[in-house]
Formats: structure tokens, sequence, C-alpha cells
């Protein structure tokens, strides 16, 4: 029988579309974390994050809050001396943490990756009034009032639909994106 694999090679595994360097090739140079606009509202840096993986520290990785919070802003990747994706990393682990629902209930960042890739397979294309109630709630009340103002202007203006539209050839696109991502998520 296949030895069971480990999560670091687990989430390896979710980079195979990567086209960085294996995450066993980090340095610990830190580099990374210098770079992170977020890094200060993060657990763990990037550099621990990937140095986590690497020594299968699964439960650490997992609860932490790095990987939610980072902005996808591709600095540490272009920066990096080893050539890791460590942005794609990030989303290795995201995927991994909504496939097994590990994630915190109080983090806003699962419901609203599920809510819009849902959105995205189900029309094509995003719909802000279905992702904004992820996020709203967790605002303060004046935020939530300029939130809906500001929606409801952009509506009355034309430039937010009232209701989803859907793209030409659905279907077509549905194929494609099966074979980038389980469709367990499809309604
Ligand atoms: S910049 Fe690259 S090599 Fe340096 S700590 Fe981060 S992931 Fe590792
Ligand atoms: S991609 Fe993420 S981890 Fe990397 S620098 Fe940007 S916010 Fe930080």
């Amino acid at each position: 029988m296949a030895a069971k694999p480990t999560f670091s090679q687990e989430i390896s595994n979710l980079l195979y579309a990567s086209q960085g360097s294996p995450l066993k090739n980090c340095i610990q140079c830190g580099t990374c974390s210098g770079t992170c606009p977020v890094v200060n509202y993060m657990d763990q840096t990037p550099r621990r994050l990937i140095g986590m993986i690497n020594a299968n520290l699964k439960e650490d990785v997992l609860d932490c809050n790095t990987y939610w919070f980072c902005a996808s802003c591709y600095h540490c990747t272009v920066r990096c001396p080893a050539k890791i994706d460590i942005a794609e990393a990030m989303y290795a682990v995201k995927r991994y943490s909504i496939w097994h629902k590990t994630y915190s209930e109080d983090l806003v960042g699962p419901t609203f990756s599920e809510t819009f890739v849902k959105t995205i397979i189900n029309n094509g294309r995003s719909f802000e009034p279905v992702l904004a109630p992820t996020y709203m709630f967790s605002m303060g009340i004046k935020e939530v009032l300029q939130e809906a103002y500001m929606g409801t202007q952009m509506m009355l203006k034309g430039r937010m639909p009232v209701l989803p539209t859907k793209i030409k050839r659905l279907d077509n696109f549905k194929k494609v994106i099966r074979r980038i991502i389980p469709m367990g998520g499809e309604k």
C-alpha cells in the first residue's frame, strides 16, 4: 500500500501548476516577511509559515491566520531568492483548509472565498451583491451603511447589475474550471 503523503507533500501537490521552486528550497532568509505589506496582521510571518509547512506542523499551519490575511500582492514571490511562489503556497493552504473545513468560524476569508468561487462557477463572473454580505457584517454599522449606499448608487448608475448575469457558453467555461478545481461546491 502506498504511504500516506505528509502534510508538506499534500501542499506541494496542490502547487503542481505553479512555476515556482519546491518549498523545500526555502533558505529561511526572511525576504518574504520583510516584503509583506500585511505581515503585522499575521499570526506567523510568511517565512515561518513556509518553514512550518516543511516541518509538517499541520495543525499549527492550519490554525494560524497568515494565509487568510495574505493579500496576494506577489511581492514576496518576485523577491524570493529561492524562486518559491509563496503567494501560490498561501492559496494552496487556503484550498486545503476549505476542503478539510479546518478554518476558524470567525474568519471572513473562507466564506468569502467559497462564495466567490461558487458565484464564478454558477455565472462565469463575479456578482458583488452576493459577495458583500460575506464580509459586511464584520464591519461597524457606519461602514455597512457606507457600503450599502455605494452599492445602491452603483446600481442606480448602471455600474453594477441588480441581478447576476451569466456569461455566454457557460458549459464550456465549467469544463475548463473542472480541470482546475474540484466542483464540490457547485450548486
Ligand atoms: S524569501 Fe523565499 S527563501 Fe527566503 S524565507 Fe521566504 S520563501 Fe524562504
Ligand atoms: S503575496 Fe501575500 S504573503 Fe506575499 S507579500 Fe503579498 S500579502 Fe504578503
